[in-house]
């Protein structure tokens, strides 16, 4: 049963840092018009971390609404920072109530409250933190950022998900060089083991967001 929230639920309060229309640029739904909220706050601090989620602009649940419903799209993704942070099910009963499909990438170590979310998507740091739990072993998709790591790290956690990706790290501070190396280890990483399929950070050739 989906939930719409009250007057008061309308105030709730959301760290934004921000709200844009692109197009998914990774992962099983490359290519799909989407809607990104990228909340604030992670509990991970991976040294390669592309994204800003330390500062954000407080936004209320309807302020939310209202800016996604500008947007001629009927996909949201939710990411961050670590969505999974946030008290997710106001917000997304409100937007499966007004028709949306709600995707997530989050890093796992949050489980996910059930059956609110549409597509699930794990993406581990435990080659940054091998000693934090991932909580959330099951989903639509795990997505593992390859940096060379020994990919029997996954054995235990990749059953509890339908598609497997091996995407590589760019990591715009280091050299040409190093981040040729490591699109070559992960191609040869899928050679190696084609469970895993390459997933490429389209967007950043396209120099989108
Ligand atoms: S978990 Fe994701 S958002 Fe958080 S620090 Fe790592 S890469 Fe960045």
């Amino acid at each position: 049963m989906v939930l719409l929230p009250t007057e008061s639920g309308l105030e709730q309060v959301y760290p934004i840092v921000e709200i844009f229309h692109s197009i998914q640029g990774e992962g099983y739904h490359c290519g799909e018009s989407s809607v990104f909220i990228r909340f604030g706050r992670c509990n991970l601090r991976c040294p390669w971390c592309d994204t800003e989620f330390d500062e954000w602009e407080d936004m209320t649940l309807g302020q939310l609404i209202d800016e996604v419903s500008r947007y001629d799209c009927d996909r949201v993704i939710l990411t961050g920072g670590e969505p999974a942070m946030q008290d997710l099910p106001p917000l997304c009963n409100s937007l499966k109530a007004m028709g949306y499909h709600i995707s997530i990438e989050t890093n796992g170590t949050i489980a996910l409250p059930s059956g609110l979310i549409d597509w699930i998507c794990v993406s581990p740091k435990d080659q940054e933190y091998p000693d934090v739990a991932i909580r959330q072993r099951e989903g639509d998709e795990l997505k593992v950022v390859f940096l060379g790591q020994d990919m029997s790290m996954y054995d235990n956690l990749k059953d509890g998900f339908e598609h497997l990706f091996l995407q590589p790290c760019y990591d715009e501070s280091k050299s040409v060089e190093w981040n040729g190396l490591n699109f070559h280890q992960t191609y040869e990483a899928v050679k190696a083991d084609p469970v895993w399929r390459l997933s490429l950070q389209t967007h950043k050739w396209m120099c989108v967001e």
